[in-house]
């Protein structure tokens, strides 16, 4: 099919895709702990129905030991076609009211700038109207062989590592498209090719055998939490930078995230600045960050006049792509354990190690993601990078080392707002993403 042919047709297809993505935004499939299984299932049950209409005819819940099960489906395309893995998940976010949506997170509302707003709209229910339009985009009958993988838990504690390590044979494939991203802004293409990694540790800082009054002992008697605090404070200089001797650090070579896009998606308060140094870019896809994401100590309410003899921090560092995130961890236990004032005690358990992930480039799936992307959008792709990290890809790299990665999806960063309030899509964005996947799709058919 020509590219003005798949063109008109998405485009005449669009208002039912935008009619199913809408249908399945009103379902809170919400995978977390303590939220209601119904949803899940009923979502799990319409998502199969939807995508076995597409094509799949064999589309199944897959057997997982626990949790929410992914759909898994394969459609042989030609005889020795290329094998294509696309991904998405049915999962979402939950979305408290204390967020502060402006319209009800579980019923689609099509604003005054086109875009639908709800839960999941973006992340990832546009992924699967993504999928789902592409197919129907062949009338169910691609160019190549996919295998559709659908998960059910990504928002919580995924069940699809283990799943994957269990069924390599399931995942072995010349290229995976993982439609789960964005781009910067709607409507300017982007590949992303760069995942920050993630570690984190706990530490815990103690002064004292047992709590002192701070009256009768303040003064001279060390108080853990102000220890803590002095401590997680070397952790960046006065610019916000990581200031963590070992760490490493780099630059973005590939596109420029503006300021002023960056800042849509950021709530700063009057008077706060950014902090970091370099580029937006930079600071998201090159450079470490460092937040402490918890802290265990007495509360506001439970507090008397005391002096603390224990606080404890949980630190979370995002790491660089190209780094072994065991010695990126080594150096910021190494960084806790000899920087606390006044001869405190410290303890650092390390929580998690996951690496970065560099998306494998200059292969021939990429490279016809990349004109595919430029033509869906008639305008040329550039590279961005990723802040997150998605362990998955590592468990899929390691499952079918071969094979080449597209990370796409029409999750544009400065206005979808995933994860936050208000989310939404642009229906135009998920026009252009299902012409860039059925272009890519009869690219590699054509090699
Ligand atoms: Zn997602």
């Amino acid at each position: 099919m020509p590219a003005s042919e798949i063109q008109e047709k998405v485009r005449a297809l669009m208002p039912g895709v935008i009619a199913n993505l809408e249908e399945l935004i009103a379902i809170p499939s919400v995978a977390f702990p303590g939220y209601p299984e119904e949803p899940m299932h009923r979502m799990a049950e319409r998502t199969l129905e939807l995508f076995r209409e597409a094509g799949f005819a064999d589309a199944h819940l897959a057997e997982v030991p626990h949790g929410y099960p992914p759909i898994y489906a394969e459609l042989p395309g030609p005889e020795g076609s290329p094998v294509v893995v696309l991904y998405a998940h049915y999962d979402v976010q939950p979305a408290p009211e204390s967020q502060g949506w402006s319209t009800d997170p579980w019923t689609p509302t099509r604003k005054e700038d086109g875009r639908v707003y709800g839960r999941g709209a973006a992340d990832d229910k546009s992924g699967l109207a993504t999928h789902l339009g592409m197919m129907r985009a062949f009338d169910g009958k691609p160019p190549v062989t996919i295998r559709l993988i659908l998960e059910g838990m990504e928002e919580t504690e995924s069940n699809l590592e283990e799943f994957v390590e269990a069924h390599p044979d399931l995942f072995q494939c010349d290229l995976f498209v993982v439609c789960d991203m964005g781009n910067l802004v709607a409507g300017e293409p982007v590949l992303t090719t760069a995942l920050r990694g993630d570690v984190s540790c706990t530490v815990t800082v103690r002064t004292l055998d047992h709590p002192l009054h701070s009256g009768v002992f303040g003064g001279a008697a060390p108080d853990a939490m102000m220890a803590l605090a002095r401590l997680l404070s070397t952790l960046v200089d006065d610019a916000g930078d990581v200031a963590v001797a070992g760490v490493t650090t780099g630059t973005w070579e590939g596109a420029e995230q503006s300021e002023e896009s960056f800042l849509e998606g950021v709530p700063l308060l009057d008077g706060v600045s950014l902090i970091g140094t370099g580029t937006v870019s930079d600071r998201l896809w090159a450079k470490p960050s460092i937040n402490a994401i918890g802290i265990d100590t007495t509360s506001i309410a439970g507090s008397s006049n005391v002096i603390l003899p224990q606080a404890s921090a949980k630190i979370s560092m995002r790491i660089v792509p190209g780094t072994d995130p065991e010695a990126e961890l080594d150096a910021l236990v190494a960084h806790l354990e000899s920087h606390a004032p006044w001869g405190a005690q410290v303890e650092v358990k390390r929580v998690k190690a996951a690496p970065a992930f560099l998306v494998p480039s200059g292969g021939a799936g990429v490279s016809a993601a990349r004109e595919a992307m430029s033509e869906a959008f008639g305008s040329e792709a550039s590279e961005v990078g990723s802040g997150g990290s998605i362990p998955l890809l590592q468990t899929l790299h390691e499952a079918c080392p071969a094979a080449e990665f597209v990370l796409w999806g029409p999750e544009d960063m400065d206005k979808a707002r995933i994860h936050a309030s208000d989310e939404s899509v642009d229906p135009a964005e998920i026009e252009r993403m299902i012409v860039a996947q059925a272009l890519l799709l009869e690219k590699l058919a054509s090699r």
